[in-house]
């Protein structure tokens, strides 16, 4: 069995749909089809959810109404007959109802996850009309049904295999399932997320939950690239890479995966691939255990980085100064990026400013403490990067006219980190694309 998860930009247009509609009935292997929002969607009901929030229910209708008439004229182009079109007219009917019944509760941040929800329910509904329509014969499993996080917002595998595996056991004659990526319950029952971009994950989930033969990612790009195309001009696809490496791109702002999509499919061993829906013959990207050849593969930039400093004198010959204060992230349960030390000080970053505040108050006692925001890091990710000559040299040289504010070498032998200004990361990123791949 495997698992196809197609993006938003992949499900975005009718022409898209059933272009996917092809790809999944390819072969002959029993397939699980994790499909996101159409693209747009999601960021529309987050700006719905705000303007309920904010109390702006006039803005927040209007939204409604322009969304609604987006998926209008989808599903006129989308399926033929009257049939299949009274179908998909119901269930948009149906989704848009429940938004506007909204408008009229009291916002909560419960309420809130149910409305980010909406995007996997319509699209996974209006396609399995368009495949019934096709004479596709599928089967529609509600994510809601297996997919979910604990108490601390972790999906626990065990779980998800043990309901999933309930829900295709009473299907055992069928061999082409569909489902909502992104959406799941949480340890309340209550309808919750995987966080933006999280249909990765929630592949990923399914494909460690079932012991996948692979697990294919179809986006709208031809695999990892070796810089982020949406900030440097040439950048070019990479054949293959290990999970270590792939994990390390994902987690460190390589938008094409979630953060934390490749644990699950690294844990359980399951080859992932990162396709192009509208490019299939592309070769893509290849994500296994295999470490490949050595050298710097690729380089990512993670945005909203806080940097904190704690500068002591007591520190200097001091043990159980470290421990103390990663006490303190343990506390917040915020979890540390980066971080470097000398005798007198120590800096590390973090990417949430969520108890920032209390944070601070409680390292206060242990020295003087500051704080920078508006930072990225930048990593640079690839095979035994140690090993290959001259890189930290040519890495460096690069970065000349770069204020680097942090080095963290050493760690793992995958990664070079760099803490930077926001404001020089496209130039940080454009510089290493010359300096590390010769590409401009
Ligand atoms: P989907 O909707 O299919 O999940 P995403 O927009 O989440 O697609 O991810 C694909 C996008 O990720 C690409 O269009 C590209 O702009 C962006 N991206 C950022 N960094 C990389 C990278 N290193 N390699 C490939 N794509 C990247
Ligand atoms: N639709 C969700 C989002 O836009 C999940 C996803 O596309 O992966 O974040
Ligand atoms: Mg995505």
């Amino acid at each position: 069995m495997k698992v196809m998860k197609f993006g938003g930009t992949s499900v975005g247009k009718p022409e898209r749909m059933r272009q996917v509609s092809q790809l999944i009935t390819k072969d002959t292997e029993p397939t699980i089809v994790v499909l996101s929002a159409l693209s747009g969607t999601t960021n529309s009901l987050v700006e719905i959810g705000n303007s309920i929030a904010s109390g702006d229910r006039d803005a927040a209708r209007q939204q409604i109404e322009k969304l609604e008439a987006h998926y209008q004229a989808f599903i006129r182009d989308l399926v033929k007959s009257e049939k299949a079109l009274a179908k998909a007219k119901a269930i948009v009917a149906e989704h848009f109802e429940f938004l506007t019944i909204i408008l009229r509760i009291s916002f909560s941040e419960a309420l809130n996850k149910d409305i980010l929800a909406q995007g996997e329910l319509l699209s996974t509904k209006l396609f399995s009309v368009f495949l019934e329509e096709n004479g596709i014969d599928h089967v529609l499993l509600p994510a809601l049904e297996f997919m979910s996080i604990d108490s601390h917002d972790e999906p626990q595998v065990n779980s998800i295999k043990t309901r999933l595996g309930h829900l295709l056991q009473q299907h055992r004659d069928k061999t082409l399932f569909i489902t909502q990526g992104y959406i799941c319950r949480n340890a309340r029952g209550e309808v919750d997320n995987l966080k933006r971009g999280g249909s990765d994950y929630s592949a990923s989930l399914i494909a460690a939950a079932i012991n996948a033969s692979v697990c294919e990612i179809w986006t709208d790009i031809d695999g990892m690239h070796n810089n982020d195309p949406r900030v440097v001009k040439k950048t070019v696809p990479i054949e293959q890479l290990s999970f270590e490496e792939a994990a390390e791109l994902a987690y460190f702002g390589a938008k094409i995966l979630h953060p934390a999509s490749i644990w699950p499919a690294q844990f359980y061993k399951v080859p992932v691939k990162l396709l192009n829906t509208m490019q299939p013959e592309a070769k893509g990207t290849l994500i296994t255990e295999e470490a490949g050849s050595v050298g710097v593969k690729a380089i990512a930039a993670k945005d909203g980085i806080i940097a904190i400093n704690i500068r002591s004198s007591r520190m200097l010959l001091a043990y159980g100064f470290l421990r103390k204060i990663f006490e303190v992230f343990e506390k917040y349960r915020t979890p540390i990026d980066m971080i470097t030390t000398s005798e007198v000080a120590v800096s590390v970053t973090i990417d949430t400013a969520a108890d920032l505040k209390a944070i601070v108050k409680e390292l206060e006692p242990f020295g003087n403490v500051e704080v920078e925001d508006n930072h990225s890091i930048v990593s640079i990710v690839g095979n035994e990067i140690a090993l290959t000559q001259d890189v930290l040299a040519k890495l460096f040289e690069a970065l000349i006219p770069v204020p680097v504010r942090m080095v963290s070498y050493g760690g793992s032998r995958h990664n070079v980190s760099l803490l930077i200004p926001s404001s020089h990361k496209t130039q940080t990123l454009q510089l290493l694309n010359k300096g590390l791949f010769g590409l401009e």
